[in-house]
């Protein structure tokens, strides 16, 4: 499924209110009069703090916010949680579901992860659920088993809105190392069937990014992959300028097509 690029920059718990704010104001000025967004789609994954502050200021343009996670529900006693709900009013209209970082470090699993999903499609939010191997598990040839076992869950609910999977392997998130884009093409290739078997109506309201040390340099490899829709790109979106070298490139590789 190629089209339209779509590039996802994850921020992490880095730049404050202001700093991401101002960052915001620098990539507007930077896309102007260039940027196709026919060709290449933006989304910006602030703090939570910073989701309004950023939606303010991408109001006017074709950018959008999304939160990095969100909790079960509406409202409730849930001390430090931040429902879909809330998120959307703040003005995100996509929010991250099952990074590895939630996974390993709040001890997130494929059950709560597909009621996530589910709790996104609710409040409005296009959900961007991260699945990917760990190193110990890509050593073992284990990364189409877990994989698929990470997808069965959510797939197994009709879908109740569009849905953005990123394949994410464990060990090359802010490693500096990449698969190989053909493995990376590969595996998309498996989703995508999974999708067909699963979602034959909806399977094309599903694009498949990749994410993992994505950068300018190394983003076409990516992009030239069939099933590979865009990338979820974290510590080189923290960058401005980098950022503008990876919208630039995803723009020239899909005006060659
Ligand atoms: C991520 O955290 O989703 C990610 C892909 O990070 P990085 O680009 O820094 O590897």
């Amino acid at each position: 499924m190629q089209g339209r690029a779509l590039l996802i920059g994850n921020w992490k718990m880095n730049k404050t209110v202001e700093g991401s704010a101002s960052y915001a104001r620098a990539l507007i000025r930077a896309l102007e009069g260039w940027w196709d967004t026919k060709r290449v789609g933006v989304v910006l994954a602030p703090t939570a703090l910073a989701i309004s502050a950023v939606g303010r200021t991408l109001s006017s343009t074709e950018i959008d916010v999304a939160g990095q996670n969100l909790e079960l529900g509406t409202e409730g006693a849930l001390t430090g949680g931040i429902s879909g709900y809330l998120l959307y009013e703040a003005g995100a209209r996509w929010v991250i579901v099952g990074h590895s970082e939630r996974r390993q470090h709040f001890a997130e699993g494929d059950t709560l992860v597909a009621e996530k999903v589910g709790a996104a499609w609710q409040a409005g939010l296009h959900p961007i659920v991260c699945i990917g191997e760990t190193e110990t598990e890509r050593e073992q040839g284990a990364t189409q088993r877990v994989v698929s076992q990470q997808l069965e869950r959510i797939l197994a609910k009709p879908p109740q809105g569009p849905l953005t999977i990123a394949y994410e392997p464990v060990w090359a998130i802010g490693s500096g190392r990449v698969p190989e884009p053909e493995e990376v093409g590969k595996i998309a290739d498996r989703i995508r069937q999974a999708l067909r078997a699963q979602w034959p109506e909806a399977e094309n309201d599903v694009a498949v990014l990749y994410g993992g040390s994505v950068n300018h340099q190394n983003l076409g490899g990516f992009l030239d992959q069939a099933e590979v829709s865009g990338a979820l790109i974290g510590g080189a979106s923290l960058i401005v300028e980098e950022m503008v070298a990876m919208v630039r490139a995803a723009q020239e590789h899909r005006g060659t097509r």
